[in-house]
């Protein structure tokens, strides 16, 4: 028997990274397991090289509990080690491992730390342990078995045993806090978030837990839409199927594996939470990765495995590993790069993918400049007829009677006004999101001359005629002095078209103010802030109309002025609640007015 004293000089190690590793406790299993698995591919290089001879190698990695002497055993068939390996790996490797761990992080407030990155992956079995024996045989069968057990303290004991099957086998005395795992459906449940796609058979129990390989090791020449498919259920098991993929393959200069999904968004976006699984030789390590993405990219799901990223993860340090730091920069280029071909591919097909992740690429080209540069062109809106196109196609289509103007419409609103624009076959883009104001600002800042206006975001010259109908002063200044209180400013404007009586003219610049504001305070009041002119077409047979009814009926002219100018807020979805009931008594008035009058 050998006795030994662990080479720490800290005799409180276990309570100090129990609590440093207190909220991910059940990663001692991913860190155990993944030993085994790595003791099996070393026999595995072994016996390739004929270092070894093993036949009919059947390697497996079994976890079993045994309720009655509350233990949890993990058991390989791998490499094993001799006393001596025991000694130097276990004993001192791991706990030295453990000093450092300590020296560094005793007095730091830091939590939420992740040990393999010491070397401490051994060590993790002391978080729910009492005691942990190992118990290991060499696949070099001159080697005695040997016999390891230490509560965590700094000593521990080491014998020679009878001879044992080749491999190791890790004993863990679960203590009082950590019962839980003797479950076996939380084990089994933890093995499983972690251990899914092993490299070798994993059993708990008499189950298997990795049945299946993770897709994003075959090339994409060999898996079909439905293998793309099975996988993101796998992953994400309650989720609606994706929309589309990517398929990701990347040597340099890293080496990084995965598939990225574009999910379908059913729900309110949520951020500030990543879905992407993060593994490390197809280990999970973590989906809480949003530091190491943009933001626009935690939008998406998936799973990228990178053996060149540690699998410790402290999350700060893996922010400022170098590695890590392009992890974004190499992704969004490979997006950008499979967006543009499918759209080159084949535009038809690209415009209902477009339609459900525009938030995203929006968000993208926002976000991330070299992004924006990528795939500006492949950000599309619809136009008046109903054609998909991006902003330079606008731009170049409409240069000779819109100059650099690009005109837009907030989905069906403002949908009187459109009419105005269609006859001067004038294109209009349809917006759809509230980031289209933020898109347009940023189109503007990087496009020099390029102006984006909503339609009623004021006249242009496009929609007035030069033939001026018969001048109305009077009605003009009786219409200001009536909105006089109402702060609201009114115009007389010659339109080309007679159909539309009037609108409601809102300051561009103000309105995005104020739109923007509301995005981030839902309850910004609307009508504190954007300048409104009230523009009455001079050319409207029915203008004409209330300005003979004011010469006799000031009273009912004002308020025929009124409810046009509500209806034209109603029309442009700019009605403010608190004008609602007023609008809602005139229209009654009204109509009384004009029902006795028959
Ligand atoms: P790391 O895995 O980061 O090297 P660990 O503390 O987990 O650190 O393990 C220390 C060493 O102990 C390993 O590098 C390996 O040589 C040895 N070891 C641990 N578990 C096993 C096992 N199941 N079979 C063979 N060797 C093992």
């Amino acid at each position: 028997m050998a006795q030994g004293t662990l080479k720490i000089h800290s005799e409180n190690i276990l309570p100090i990274i129990k609590k440093s590793l207190y909220s991910d406790k059940e990663i001692f299993i991913r860190e155990l397991v993944s030993n085994a698995s790595d003791a099996i591919t070393k026999l595995k290089v072994l016996i390739e090289n004929n270092e070894a001879s093993i036949k009919d190698y059947a390697p497996e990695i079994r976890v079993k509990i045994d309720q009655e002497s509350k233990t949890i055993t993990i058991t390989d068939n791998g490499i094993g080690m001799s006393e001596v390996e025991v000694e130097t790996y276990i004993a001192q490797i791991a706990f030295s491992g453990a000093e450092e761990f300590v020296k560094k992080y005793d007095s730091s407030s830091e939590k939420d730390k992740i040990i393999g990155h010491f070397g401490l992956g051994f060590y993790s079995a002391f978080m729910v342990s009492s005691q942990v024996e190992v118990i290991s045989q060499s696949f070099k069968a001159e080697c005695p078995s040997s016999h390891w057990v230490s509560d965590g303290s700094n000593t521990y004991e080491l014998n020679r045993i009878d001879s044992q099957p080749m491999g190791t086998k890790i004993v863990l005395h679960i203590d009082e806090e950590s019962q839980e795992y003797l479950e076996e459906s939380k084990l089994e449940a933890v093995i499983k978030k972690y251990c899914a796609f092993l490299p070798h058979p994993l059993f708990v129990g008499d189950k298997r837990i990795n049945e299946k390989e993770p897709l994003y090791l075959k090339s994409p020449q060999e898996c079909t839409d439905e293998d793309y498919k099975d996988f993101y259920q796998q992953l994400y098991p309650f989720e609606p199927a994706p929309i589309f993929w990517i398929h990701l393959n990347i040597d340099y200069p890293f080496n990084l594996k995965g598939i990225l999904y574009f999910p379908k968004v059913t729900e309110r976006l949520e951020f500030g939470k990543c879905y992407t699984k993060l593994f490390c030789n197809r280990v999970y390590v973590s989906s809480d990765i949003k530091e190491l993405l943009p933001e626009y990219m935690t939008l998406l799901r998936g799973a990228i495995d990178s053996p060149d990223l540690p699998l410790n993860v402290s999350r700060s340090y893996l922010h400022m590993d170098k590695t890590v730091r392009q992890l974004g920069s190499h992704l969004s280029k490979k997006i950008s790069d499979k967006l543009n071909q499918l759209y080159n591919q084949d535009k038809e097909a690209y415009i209902p993918l477009y339609k459900e992740m525009e938030v995203f690429l929006k968000l993208g080209n926002l976000q991330d400049e070299k992004f924006y540069e990528r795939t500006k062109d492949l950000l599309l809106f619809e136009n008046s007829q109903a054609e998909w196109v991006s902003i330079s196609q606008y731009l170049e289509a409409m240069k000779e009677k819109t100059k650099s103007k690009v005109f837009y419409h907030i989905d069906t609103s403002e949908s009187h006004f459109l009419k105005l624009f269609k006859e001067k076959e004038v294109d209009v883009l349809r917006s759809t999101s509230p980031i289209d104001s933020h898109l347009f600002q940023h189109f503007e800042s990087k496009m020099t001359d390029v102006k984006f206006q909503r339609i009623d975001g004021g006249l242009d010259d496009l929609l007035t005629d030069t033939q001026q109908a018969a001048p109305k002063e009077e009605l003009l200044q009786f219409a200001k002095d009536s909105f006089k209180d109402l702060k609201v400013e009114v115009e007389l404007k010659p339109l080309s078209s007679s159909s539309v009586p009037s609108f409601v003219m809102i300051d561009e610049d103000q309105r995005r103010f104020r739109d923007y504001m509301r995005l981030q305070k839902p309850d910004f009041s609307q009508d504190l802030f954007g300048k409104k002119t009230f523009v009455l077409n001079a050319n409207s047979p029915m203008i004409s109309k209330i300005e003979e009814i004011q010469k006799n009926k000031p009273e009912l002219a004002k308020e025929l002025l009124q409810q046009l100018y509500d209806l034209s807020l109603l029309s442009q979805k700019e009605l403010h609640n608190d004008a609602l009931q007023p609008f809602l008594n005139r229209s009654m008035k009204l109509f009384e007015t004009l029902l006795c009058k028959e």
